[in-house]
């Protein structure tokens, strides 16, 4: 017998309902804007079924949807999501940061919690139709420097409450406002989670970005930010392990005890670690320009590897440790002023209470890719909608 081919998603198939009732954009400092809860006219959604595969894509007015009260992702969080930015350029263009790689972690995440695959390039054209059809008068041009977040997400929507694999899921896709973000005077203030808040482990789940992983990690989020911290220094273990810090990568500089200059973070092989974009622009930029000796600055080496919270701590200790910063899309690229562990509070150095030499150069490029500044306009990172 004949195997029913499966439709793949297939952004070429996209339906195109437009809004009758646009709203207006917030204005910049508005409370709308800072609320997060503003999104934009439109939404793409595509629902598939194990039956059929993909149907066709639907680009249609933003608002609610209805699932049933069983469905799959309500009960068992069969979820997974990505978190993206569209950058208005100093040159006037709307661009997307190496939209590729989140495309493809996506579909690795959709694997992990028994979604359907799709193939990454017909979410990224989905992900550029959406910023197309709404990023001009959401993001318009005489607001250069300031983006909109993007949310593509799939759900399973299976309405058999059995524990299973879903067969039914929705992938949607939303554009939502956000304040421009500043940098925190002083820099972040991180608390180092206990042993009883554990983020991720080996065999687990932590290196694919499902929902699963974020829920739980609330309860410590909040006691930091009532304790006066803001994100988490998520450690690992006996040995305290560093992994991330609140849902960004984390980076130090400090000079080896034989006095080597080194750009650290966290490697990836226990796959407790999420592979965030902004981590491996960093690296790769780093690896490029600052091994070599960069805007006159002392030469580093790059290391990704195992480190553990002793090490960091004997470097503030001996005056070794040089900065720290988070990486991710949400935050970018956040200065670490201060780190708590244990009871101890640790100070790392920062230039004029703002931004390390390293932090700050790193942040440069990877902004001027962003945003086409002068110089970066037609780098290859910056894909333009
Ligand atoms: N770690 C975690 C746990 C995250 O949620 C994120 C945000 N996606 C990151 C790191 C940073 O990844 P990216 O640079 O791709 O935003």
């Amino acid at each position: 017998p004949e195997v029913p081919q499966l439709a793949e998603l297939d952004a070429s198939r996209l339906e195109v309902n437009l809004t009758t009732s646009p709203r207006p954009v917030p204005g910049i400092g508005s409370p709308e804007m800072a609320s997060q809860k503003t999104c934009t006219d439109h939404m793409i959604t595509a629902t598939w079924t194990a039956e059929s595969g993909w149907g066709a894509p639907q680009l249609k007015p933003y608002g609610p949807f209805s699932l049933m009260p069983t469905s799959s992702v309500l009960h068992y969080a069969t979820e997974c999501f990505e978190g993206m930015k569209l950058y208005r350029g100093y040159d006037g263009k709307l661009r997307l940061f190496r939209p590729n790689l989140n495309c493809n972690r996506m579909l690795m995440s959709t694997n992990r919690i028994a979604l359907p695959a799709f193939p990454p390039t017909e979410l990224q054209k989905l992900i550029m139709a959406l910023c197309a059809q709404d990023g001009a008068k959401w993001l318009p041009k005489d607001r250069p420097g300031h983006f909109l977040y993007i949310r593509p997400t799939m759900i399973g929507t299976d309405s058999a409450l059995g524990v299973q694999r879903p067969t039914e899921a929705m992938l949607f896709i939303l554009l939502t406002c956000f304040a421009p973000m500043d940098d925190i005077p002083g820099g972040m203030r991180l608390l180092a989670s206990q042993d009883d808040m554990i983020r991720a482990w080996p065999g687990g789940f932590g290196y694919a970005k499902v929902g699963a992983n974020y829920g739980p990690s609330l309860v410590a989020q909040g006691e930091a930010r009532r304790l006066g911290y803001h994100q988490i220094l998520w450690l690992f273990g006996e040995e305290c392990v560093v992994t991330e810090a609140g849902a960004s990568n984390f980076f130090v500089v400090w000079r080896t005890r034989e006095g080597a200059l080194q750009l650290v973070t966290a490697d990836l092989k226990e796959r407790i670690v999420l592979d965030g974009v902004t981590r491996r622009s960093v690296l790769e930029f780093a690896r490029e320009k600052l091994t070599q000796g960069y805007k006159g600055l002392e030469k580093v080496e790059v290391v990704e590897r195992r480190f553990v919270m002793q090490e960091v701590v004997e470097a503030a200790e001996e005056g070794r440790l040089v900065e720290a910063f988070g990486a991710g899309t949400a935050w970018f690229i956040a200065p670490v002023g201060h780190v708590h562990f244990r009871g101890r509070d640790f100070e790392v150095p920062m230039v004029e209470g703002e931004c390390g030499r390293y932090t700050k150069v790193v942040k440069e490029a990877l902004r001027g890719v962003m945003y086409g500044e002068k110089g970066y306009e037609g780098h290859e990172w910056g894909v333009v909608v």
